[in-house]
């Protein structure tokens, strides 16, 4: 049998509904340890439980946590494959932070549920017994970091979370799932591109993230230049373009060596270099702002912090976007 380390870190997988209330929260005990001897018949596991926390809660210690457990079993050998629960609200965070950092061909799956532990149509414990079925799956080997809920398996590059409640809450824009689970098998029909591993120790960069609309001015940006940031990511508008009145407070925290990183609010395509008014896309890039290749904010912010940890050095830092 496969040895599958499963990390539990909390979220809605972990939780109960209150009957009377309606509310959802953690436990003492966490339902999918109630269940352990089901899953040891698929794999031999071995539980490790950091912390137990909502997803919102998650922030870059505990990110780094999740990697030293993944590492210090890497490092021992005898292991073949890794699963992860996590709240939805930032599993795509963690998922991506891990699939930047953590050099491995064996599985890495990512999973929760939208629905606590004693709710009607529960998700969670099935979404767990896909996700030990997908880490024992040869196939999954080589194929980054996944992320398995309601039958579909999406890289953790491309995967988001689309609605607040629904069970298909993880799609990949533009590019859809890379395999599916059926009730007999793990089948994957694309091969991912992956990106180059960058090997960090910390996540120690104060990187932040705002988002642009119609009317925006340098407000919120003279406020950044001031504050001790380390780099900001902005979602910009359509194909990468800000409202010019944007322009004096995003030279202020250039002229500081700031760097700044541009994606779209758009869900699908990417920013590019199109137009030439004033904010435009070409504007942009001549005033030194890096253009990314297709991440979303929150993804674009987590590769900005880890990219931060070995370089601040523009040129650099613009080719890690390009990959
Ligand atoms: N708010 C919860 C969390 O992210 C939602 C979930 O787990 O699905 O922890």
């Amino acid at each position: 049998m496969k040895k599958i380390i499963v990390i539990l870190t909390g979220g809605t997988i972990s939780m109960y509904e209150d009957e009377s209330s309606k509310s959802v929260k953690p436990n003492r005990t966490n339902p999918l340890l109630n269940k352990a001897d089901e899953i040891e018949k698929m794999a031999n596991i071995v539980f490790e439980a950091p912390f137990n926390l909502p997803s919102p809660h998650i922030t870059p210690n505990e990110m780094i946590v999740i990697k030293n457990i993944i590492e210090k079993y890497l490092n021992q050998g005898d292991v073949d494959g890794f699963v992860i629960t996590h709240g939805t609200d930032t599993l795509e965070e963690t998922a991506y932070f891990l699939d930047l950092t953590v050099q491995t061909d064996l599985p890495i799956i990512i999973t929760g549920a939208m629905r606590s532990s004693n709710e009607i149509g529960t998700d969670g414990y099935y979404n767990f017994l896909t996700s030990i079925r997908t880490a024992v799956n040869d196939d999954a080997r080589g194929k980054g970091v996944l992320v398995v809920l309601n039958d579909e398996i999406h890289t953790a590059k491309n995967v988001t979370k689309t609605h607040t409640s629904n069970l298909s809450t993880f799609q990949s824009p533009q590019y859809g799932p890379i395999g599916i689970v059926t009730k007999k098998d793990i089948l994957f029909h694309h091969r991912p591109n992956l990106e180059a591993k960058i090997p960090i120790k910390q996540l120690s960069k104060r990187v932040e993230l705002v988002k642009a609309y119609a009317g925006m001015d340098s407000s919120l940006f003279h406020i950044l230049s001031k504050m001790n940031i380390d780099g900001l990511v902005i979602e910009a508008l359509g194909q990468g373009n800000l409202p010019p009145m944007c322009l004096p407070g995003i030279k202020a925290l250039l002229d500081k060596n700031i760097p700044i990183v541009l994606v779209s609010r758009c869900f699908n395509g990417i920013v590019e270099d199109i137009y030439a008014y004033e904010g435009g896309g070409v504007h942009l890039k001549d005033m030194g702002i890096i253009l990314s290749n297709g991440l979303n904010g929150q993804k674009a912010r987590i590769k900005l912090q880890v990219a931060l940890e070995i370089t601040n050095e523009h040129g650099q830092i613009d080719a890690l976007f390009l990959q």
